[in-house]
């Protein structure tokens, strides 16, 4: 079992990282990101209610993803272990995370923080923007600022939260794709032999 936090701004790529560790573990990618979107595209009451919120860079309400998380991390398909992508994204999802873990005699193996420059950033996301089919509603240069301002006054504060704790690793995001992953390998290797 094996339970993974990647942290970092939007497009530091959370998701890419997600998606490499799927197929290499076994393990199942639970983006709260992507959840909502789909809320959004089924037209649910849920969708209608964050919908705004996101077209805009805002985070959704703590106990929104809180319950979706909790209810998602239960279902089969997560035995083997999760990684958390874009999930959590205050202290108080932080918190209930390791709530919710505990109560069920779990804990998480790694928190890893993916660091990249804004700038990069920046650049990065214009390029998703200019290459994806299905564009984000969320992916113009003026949403991407205000999510890069939530990211550090109400997301980056969970660092200490776990750095506090030694519980915080980090990788640099700037390095090609297959050598971040490469990092984040050997981190989850260490993790593994010192549980
Ligand atoms: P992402 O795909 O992770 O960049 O998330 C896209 C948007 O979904 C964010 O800008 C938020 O509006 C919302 N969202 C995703 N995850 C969370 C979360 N853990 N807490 C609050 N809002 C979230």
């Amino acid at each position: 079992m094996l339970n993974l936090v990647l942290i970092g701004p939007p497009g530091a790529g959370k998701g890419t990282q997600a998606r490499i560790l799927v197929e290499k573990y076994g393990l199942k990618q639970l983006s709260t990101g992507d959840m909502l979107r789909a809320e959004i595209a089924g037209k649910t009451a849920l969708g209608q209610e964050v919908e705004g919120l996101m077209a805009d860079g805002k985070l959704v309400p703590d106990d929104v993803v809180i319950r979706i998380i909790r209810h998602r991390i239960r279902q089969a398909d997560c035995a083997k272990g999760v990684i958390f992508d874009g999930f959590p994204r205050t202290v108080n999802q932080a918190q209930a995370l390791d709530d919710m873990l505990a109560a069920q005699n779990l804990s998480l193996t790694a928190i890893i923080q993916i660091v990249v420059d804004e700038a990069v950033l920046i650049d990065r996301v214009r390029e998703r923007d200019a290459a994806a089919g299905v564009s984000r509603a969320d992916d113009t240069p003026e949403i991407l600022a205000k999510r890069l301002d939530v990211y550090r006054a109400q997301t980056a504060p969970i660092l200490p939260y776990y750095a506090d704790a030694g519980r915080l690793a980090r990788v640099d995001g700037m390095m090609p794709i297959d050598q971040v992953s490469g990092e984040i390998d050997a981190i989850l290797t260490r993790a593994r032999e010192a549980a």
